[in-house]
């Protein structure tokens, strides 16, 4: 009986990688007779001919199933449809930019083969080809969201990583809608191995990640995953009460021992402005936790697929 391997490809507006991409791993299956392929495409509501290249791919090749969102829902969204839709025995999660090498992948089967292992992922030990700034904030982000969350979050992981059913199967059961799926991968456990590679600068097309929106998506990962910010507003609330009742006591005995006359306008501005600024901010974080409780509450659907030549895909989850 041969190992069925599906693979799940998010891809938004990559109609010139998706063609490179697709006979980079057709050309690793040919190496691999003992493995069955298919293809899971998740078009994310691309603008450019995405969808065309799909079908086209689709109509050549049995092996590849599309499933096409009815807007751009973000890579979340279309590798949780790719998972929830995937069939093979061995399910990957891969971008379409080769940035996550289709080379790596009989080695990947291999691991899971031996049965030692439930799932293999892999990060990258370099950074080449990217800004500096970003890689510094990267690695900040890496410390500060192991150190504050249950989570374990592995420095440069991608999402690029094989697992067995079972894994994908307690993916799935993560049903929330906030997904942070470094994260989830980290949060469910189970045994992995871990394969460092180079980075990999994509082929074609360019990326959709702006330093403004890995920024935001930072944010949403920690606060998803950990609880620190609001301890840390409540921990801010208990110093600055105490430091208010020490100023106190200090006031009131200076004004009791020297009778001070009114002065100190300049003082009275700054303290006004600082705890302005903390009760602000503690707001901010409590108002953030909020809004994503708001959004799990509304329990709307994390995807809308629009179109797909595979007749058994869940519409809408
Ligand atoms: N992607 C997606 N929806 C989005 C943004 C990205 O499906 O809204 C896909 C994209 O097509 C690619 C993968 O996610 O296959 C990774 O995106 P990208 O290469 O832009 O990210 P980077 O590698 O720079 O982190
Ligand atoms: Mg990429």
């Amino acid at each position: 009986m041969n190992r069925t391997v599906t693979l799940i490809v998010p891809c938004y507006n990559e109609e010139e990688s998706l063609p490179i991409f697709y006979d980079a791993v057709c050309e690793v299956a040919r190496g691999l007779p003992q493995v069955d392929f298919t293809f899971l495409l998740v078009n994310d509501g691309s603008k450019d001919g995405t969808l065309g290249v799909m079908r086209a791919l689709a109509a050549k090749d049995e092996r590849v199933k599309y499933l096409s969102f009815s807007r751009n829902f973000g890579k979340e969204a279309a590798m949780y449809a790719g998972l929830c839709n995937a069939k093979g025995e061995y399910v990957a999660v891969m971008d379409a930019d080769m940035q996550d090498p289709p080379s790596l992948l009989p080695q990947m089967i291999e691991a899971l083969d031996t049965g030692e292992y439930d799932s293999v992922a892999t990060r990258r030990v370099t950074r080449a080809g990217e800004p500096k700034l970003r890689s510094f904030f990267a690695r900040r982000f890496y410390r500060i969201i192991n150190r504050i969350s249950d989570a374990d979050v592995v420095d440069g992981a991608r999402d690029f990583r094989l697992m067995r059913r079972e894994m994908v199967q307690a993916i799935v059961e993560m049903g929330e809608y906030n997904r942070f799926s470094k994260g989830i991968f980290g949060w469910i456990g189970f045994r992995t191995k871990w394969l460092p590679y180079e980075n990999v600068e994509r082929v074609a097309g360019e990326t959709k990640w702006s330093f403004f929106k890995l920024f935001k998506y930072s944010i949403d990962g920690i606060i998803n995953f950990s609880q620190a910010p609001l301890s840390v507003a409540s921990w801010m609330g208990i110093l600055l009460t105490f430091v208010a009742f020490l100023m106190v006591v200090f006031v009131v005995v200076r004004r009791l021992l020297f009778g001070d006359p009114v002065a100190g306008w300049a003082s009275t501005i700054c303290v006004i402005l600082f705890i302005g600024g903390i009760q602000l901010l503690c707001m901010g974080i409590m108002g953030q936790y909020l809004a994503k409780t708001y959004m799990e509450v509304k329990g709307r659907p994390h995807y809308i697929v629009a179109e797909s030549n595979d007749p058994d895909v869940k519409r809408v989850r």
